[in-house]
This record gives structure tokens, sequence and C-alpha cells, in this order.
């Protein structure tokens, strides 16, 4: 039996990198320190996988030779006029290297799923800046904490317990107690107003009152969580104060603060369903904290606003900075798609999107984004890795995904291998293969093998270098 410690998580951008695995004759056993998500992975990674290549012969997908799928997977991206490499996000940054090699050599488009997810921060990063730091600072220091369009209790569950409010920093106490107490107390609350319910025989799907009133918690000198969102997720359940924003109507929040925090006069009653009298309080909190954080989520990044949402999000923290110390970071959500903007950039000079078929790298999103072009039917052949794009994109890019010659590279069976022509079952990063991955505030770590992945089975990175060798051997041959 072999206890291996301080091992990286590999589901979250959170890259909780504490846990403990025990391996008992190659067999994950035992996990501790990590989430039931986490956990889940590491025990259950196995199940339902798939060791073979396979190729789609007369309509069937059939187990075959890895010679005999790289070299498909050569023919069909060289034969390609406009192929995508999408995907990048849940692998190591060695292999996105060894994809963006790949790109480069047929002239392809390579994108990430940072173009469903944080896209927009990206651009409006590029407009205004980013006032940034690691999770680690704002563990021992950050005394307001905003999630804002995010949710982390149920998408990062360790996120609050090591780096927010739950943690127990240098200058700051964790605030779990605070928690228990308002958590009892809510409970209390609940069965009492059931019970007078009943006995008054009201009608109880009538929804709650929402109380505005911001607590005397938020004007304690102690660490404050405050969510922002539109609705009342677990995470605004666990918060001192949860303001709850009309839907569509963050960027109008947003430039509201940004007056009261220069301020200025709001002469309305209400913005995005808020009354600014409370508007006006949470502001004076933002103003009050020694170091206060933002962190926002795709509920900012992709609803009404997009880019626009995230630059006055940015802007918002820049003004807060006359007064005080603000900082503002985005959720990332994928464990390595930090990774993959940052190897994307190191490489050609832009984080996603970006389009080798002149031979040199273009980026303009809308135009070179993988969706786009899928959705304009110009691509004609594709290269999926490490994600699932059959489940999440839209119906009719999907369509003209799977019209083209599709070559998948993942360890799990998922919508997308099942309409591939040429399958690659590739070890799983961060169990069977090691590697190095970014966690959301751009801290690169590693990722540990802990057992010995099925004999035959690549990593995602020696797959593509495979395929690469192939192409260049095959032009080669055919004088290109
Ligand atoms: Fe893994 Fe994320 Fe849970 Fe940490 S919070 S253990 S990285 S799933």
């Amino acid at each position: 039996m072999t206890v291996f410690s301080g091992v990286t998580c590999p589901v979250c951008g959170d890259l909780c990198d504490d846990i403990e695995v025990t391996v008992k004759n190659n067999v994950i056993t035992d996990v501790k320190n990590a989430c039931a998500v986490g956990a889940a992975k590491f025990l259950n990674y196995s199940k339902h996988r798939r060791v073979k290549p396979l190729m789609r012969k007369n309509g069937e997908l059939v187990d075959v030779s890895l010679d005999e799928a790289v070299q498909k997977s050569a023919e069909i991206l060289l034969d390609a006029e406009y192929p995508i490499l999408y995907g990048w996000s849940s692998t190591s940054c060695e292999a996105i290297r060894a994809g963006l090699e790949l790109a480069e050599d047929v002239g392809g488009v390579i994108d990430n799923t940072a173009v469903i997810c944080h896209g927009p921060s990206v651009l409006a990063m590029q407009d205004v800046g980013l006032p940034g730091c690691t999770l680690g600072q704002l563990r021992h220091r950050a005394d307001v904490v905003i999630y804002w369009g995010s949710n982390p209790w149920s998408a990062h569950p360790r996120h609050i317990e090591r780096y927010t409010a739950f943690s127990e920093g240098r200058f700051q106490a964790s605030t779990w107690r605070r928690y228990f107490l308002r958590l009892s107390a809510n409970s209390v609350k609940k069965k009492a107003l059931r019970a007078v319910n009943l006995a008054l025989m009201r009608d109880v799907s009538v929804p709650p009152v929402i109380d505005r009133r911001v607590p005397y918690t938020l004007t304690r000198e102690e660490r404050k969580l405050i969510v922002i969102d539109v609705r009342r997720t677990r995470t605004a359940e666990i918060a001192d104060y949860f303001i709850q924003v009309e839907p569509n109507k963050d960027y109008e929040l947003l430039q509201a603060f940004r007056v009261l925090i220069r301020d200025g006069e709001l002469d309305v009653n209400e913005v995005a369903g808020v009354p600014v009298e409370t508007l006006e309080e949470v502001a004076d909190v933002m103003v009050g904290c020694k170091l206060g954080i933002i962190f926002f989520g795709v509920g900012l990044t992709m609803s009404e606003g997009k880019v626009r949402n995230v630059d006055a999000a940015i802007s918002l923290t820049r003004d807060l900075n006359v007064r005080t110390k603000f900082l503002i970071m985005p959720m990332r959500g994928h464990f390595n798609v930090t990774g993959a903007d940052t190897v994307f950039t190191w490489q050609s000079g832009y984080p996603y999107a970006v389009d080798y078929s002149h031979g040199y790298p273009r980026y303009n999103p809308g135009e070179t984004s993988v969706i786009d072009i899928l959705c304009r039917g110009e691509s004609d052949a594709g290269l999926v890795i490490a994600s699932d794009p059959v489940a999440t994109f839209p119906r009719e890019a999907v369509q003209n995904l799977v019209k083209s010659p599709l070559i998948v590279i993942d360890p799990q069976v998922s919508p997308t291998s099942l309409m591939a022509d040429v399958v690659f079952p590739s070890t799983f990063v961060g169990i069977e293969t090691g590697g190095t991955a970014y966690r959301m505030d751009h801290v690169p770590l590693p990722l540990k093998k802990v057992v010995n992945p099925p004999k035959g089975c690549l990593s995602d990175a020696e797959i593509l270098q495979r395929i690469t060798l192939e192409v260049r051997r095959l032009r080669r041959d055919r004088g290109k």
C-alpha cells in the first residue's frame, strides 16, 4: 500500500493540492481532504472507460491498433482545408503545447473552452487590465469577499473553506462559527414558520418575503461574505448578505455601485430590483474594508452585456482602489482552463480562438472562435480533446461538427466520442499521468501520477505528438 500526499485534484479550477491518495495494487482505495466531487473522480475514474483506440467502419466504432488510428487521424487533418482543434481545458499544459504545434502544422483553428465560459473576461482584461492576486493572499488578508454570478458551494466546493470565508488566515479569522449559528437559526425559523402556516392553514406555496435589511454583521470588523446573483444559491444561503439582482441587469447594478463609490447620487429608488439605500450601505461596506475581492462567474460573463459586464466589474474594482484596496478574479471552471489560456498565449500571442490557416496566428473571436466557425459551417474536420462539445454546443454547431470527420482524444466515453470517426482513449491526467496545470489565480501546480495506466494507453501529449509526426511523414511522402 502506498500513500501519496500533496496530490493535486484534477477537477475544478481550485486545483486543491493537499489531497492524500491511498493506492493498493494499482487501485485507489482511499482519498482524503478532497470534496465529494474530487473524491468521486479519484475513486471512480476508471469505471466505464475504454482502453483501445476505435475507428468508425461501416457505421460502427470498432477496435483498431494505435498505429492505424494515428495514421487515419493524420490523413483527416492533412486532407482538411480548415480543421478545428477544440477542448484543452481538462488536460495538461504539456498536451496543450503539443496541440498548438499540431494546429500550426495542419493550418487549423485551435480554441479552448474559454469560448463558452470566460471568453468575455479575457476580452475585458485585454481592454482594461485586471487587478489580480493569488488565492493565498486572499486567504490571509481579504475581509470583504463578494461572489458575483458564481456559486462556489456547488461548483468549487472547497473554495470558501480554503481561500475565503471559512479559511483561517494569518490576519483574518474563519467565519464558519457565524455560519453555523445562522444555519441553526434559519432552520429553527423555517420550522416555526411551517408550524404557524399549518396551524393557520395558510398557503405555504406563497414565496417568502425577501428581507432586504443589511444585517449588523456587515458593519462588524470581521470577514464578510456577500453574494450577488439572480437566485438564492447554496452560497447565498451561507453569505452574510445576499443581493438578488434582476436577470440580465448586472451591468446596471455594477454602474450604480460605481456612481456610489465615487460619491455620486442616484435619482431613482431602485436599480436592477435592489433599493438604492441597500446599495449605499453595501457600497459603504466595500469602501470601508481593508482588502476586498470580487470573484465573478459565468452568471456575469454569460448574461446580457457579457464583455461589458466584466469591463464594468473591473472598472468598479479600479474605482474602489482609489478609496481602499480591492481585487477581482474570475472563477475558472475546468481544472486547467487557465493553463490553456496561458499556454496558448505563450505559443501564439493569443489566449483562445487562434487561427493558423494563413500560416501565422490570427485572433478575432466571433470570426475565429470554434462555435462561430461551426455555426457558419466552414470547418471540414475536427479534433476534440478532453471536452464534450456535442453535449454543450448549440445544435447547429454540433450538426456541422459531426458532419465532417471527427477525431476525439478522451479517456471517458462521452456523447462526442460516440459520434466520432476516430477515438483515442488516453490516460487520466493527474491520476495516471503527471504534468502541469494552472490554478485559477495563475499559479502553476504539478499534477501527480499515482497509478499506472492500462497497458498501451498513451497520454494526451504522446498521442498528439504521434499524430504530428505522422502528419509530417505523410506530407513528405506526398511531396507537399
Ligand atoms: Fe477538487 Fe475542486 Fe473539490 Fe478542490 S474543490 S477537491 S479541486 S473538485
